[in-house]
């Protein structure tokens, strides 16, 4: 009897011993995992920091190789395109116009009227149709005729809110929003395409003439009187309104930023001094790079893996089309090696561009107690079905990393931009208001995103400067602007 007691009691004992043994190691197991996620996030931290000292030193650069490219074609990895914009709209400008914004995954056609002197704009109406992705890589005439398609119907439902002058030729201002080698204000060649977009086709022509041999083709008379990108458009759009804006940026699927230079500041112009003395300038920032930028080995190896390895260096850490993946690939990397969402990758993790920036921004945005959003978009996007609450904040710490890199660095372009125009520090135009347009969906939707980008900037340039300088978002300022560009390049302007 007794001896069953002590042999029960042993095996008793030895069963506990062992399913505490099982259960120490699956715990140790489960924290060494955990640890190892995060020293995965901690090292992405560490190689995304953006002290201000490295801001100034990104600024200096970009300053640095905006005077290169004005010096010389080819000076810099900055284009600063001339735009041959010399006349930005002033307010005074009448009649009806239209615009084509191409330079995303949508596009929009628009039309507005405006009251010429103390009028504005009388009225408006736009419409927006995404782009077939087979369209993206494919010819350029098929992608011009199906614009020129969708422009003609545009036309057609016309109402009587909007009115042509008797007699005159319909214009169009032309937002194209990839880079240009721009040979006046109504031609330009294609330098390549960004994006996404990849037609062998076009790369070299005129894509005025492209556009307009797809009107033709649909039977539309209309003259496309200014060839002009998002940011340039952004700029006449916000210049229209408000007399003291001298630059704008883009942050949408890409990013680039335009300003109002001296002519006689731009080396490389060998035209004729513009009446107005002033020229803006298309950076193409997008493709500015720098051995400041902080790169980590994720970002190699999205750009590795791009349609354009070795180009857009900044674009790729900055803009809405990447930020998504570049978590994803952390993710990845954490899933892989720390098994951080269980023993198995949930495949669609490793499918690049599953994560786009919308659902990041959702995620990082995520206030409910239990990071239900957080939850459910892991679940909807990489079939993740269970996710910890602990796991869910490491996602939205690394959404958190991932965008404040990428808003301090663009913060820092535009002290660049500042810094070139002498606007960075108090001077003899003390006290005067400078103002830079704002666009694009990354900014516009990014809250996180565009509160520390602003804050950035104010921290650069310290209390006293930043009370000069606003930021101001530019409501369609690419669509309109284009018309106003229209408008102010017209035809029929005398002189
Ligand atoms: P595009 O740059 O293509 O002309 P937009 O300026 O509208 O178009 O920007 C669209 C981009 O903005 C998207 O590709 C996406 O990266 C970003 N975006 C849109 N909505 C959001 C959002 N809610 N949160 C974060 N980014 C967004
Ligand atoms: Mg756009």
């Amino acid at each position: 009897m007794g001896r069953v007691v002590v042999v029960a009691a042993v095996i008793g004992v030895a069963t506990a011993v062992a399913v505490a043994a099982v259960v120490g190691r699956r715990f140790v197991r489960k924290w060494r995992r955990r640890a190892k996620a995060l020293a995965i996030v901690k090292e992405v931290e560490e190689k995304c920091a953006t002290p201000i000292a490295k801001l100034r030193q990104v600024a200096d650069a970009m300053t640095v190789e905006m005077h290169a490219g004005l010096a010389s074609e080819g000076g810099s990895k900055l284009k600063m395109l001339i735009t041959y914009v010399d006349n930005l709209p002033t307010g005074d400008e009448e009649g009806l116009f239209y615009a084509l914004d191409l330079g995303g995954t949508n596009f929009r056609v628009l039309r507005v009227q405006l009251g010429g002197k103390g009028g504005g704009i009388v009225s408006q109406e736009f419409t927006e149709v995404s782009i077939p992705p087979k369209l993206m890589v494919g010819s350029s005439s098929a992608l011009f005729e199906y614009i020129a398609s969708k422009l003609a119907k545009f036309v057609a439902e016309e109402g009587p809110d909007f009115q042509i002058h008797p007699g005159r030729q319909r214009e169009l201002g032309f937002t194209f929003s990839f880079p240009v080698m721009q040979t006046s204000i109504d031609s330009g060649n294609l330098i390549k395409w960004t994006k996404g977009f990849s037609i062998d086709d076009t790369v070299g022509k005129d894509i005025v003439a492209e556009l307009t041999k797809a009107m033709e083709k649909q039977g539309l008379d209309m003259r496309v009187t200014a060839l002009v990108n998002d940011t340039v458009g952004t700029l006449a759009g916000g210049r229209y309104t408000d007399k003291d804006v001298i630059a704008a940026v883009i942050l949408g699927t890409g990013t680039n930023a335009a300003y109002v230079e001296r002519a006689q500041a731009i080396p490389k112009w060998h035209g004729l001094l513009p009446k107005s003395g002033e020229m803006v300038i298309n950076m193409e920032w997008g493709n500015f790079r720098s051995s400041h930028l902080p790169l980590t080995e994720f970002d190699h190896a999205l750009d590795m893996e791009s349609l354009n390895p070795g180009e857009q260096v900044y674009e790729k850490i900055i803009s809405g089309m990447y930020l998504g993946d570049i978590v994803r690939r952390v993710l990845c990397k954490m899933a892989e090696e720390a098994s951080f969402f269980g023993d198995t990758v949930p495949p669609k993790l490793k499918v690049p561009f599953t994560l786009r920036t919308p659902d990041m921004s959702a995620m990082h945005h995520d206030t409910s107690a239990d990071l239900s959003v957080v939850g459910n978009k892991l679940k909807t996007i990489f079939e993740i079905q269970d996710s910890s609450l602990e796991s869910r904040k490491v996602v939205i710490e690394l959404c958190n990393i991932i965008a404040t890199r990428g808003a301090r660095l663009a913060a820092a372009g535009m002290l660049g931009i500042l810094k070139k125009l002498g606007k960075d520090t108090l001077n003899d135009s003390e006290g005067q208001r400078f103002v830079i347009a704002m666009d694009g969906g990354l900014y516009e939707h990014y809250d996180a995103y565009s509160k520390c980008l602003e804050d950035t900037v104010a921290e650069l340039l310290g209390e006293v400067v930043s009370q000069n300088i606003v930021i101001q978002h530019s409501m369609d300022g690419s669509g309109i602007g284009a018309a106003l560009l229209a408008a102010s390049h017209s035809q029929y302007l005398e002189g």
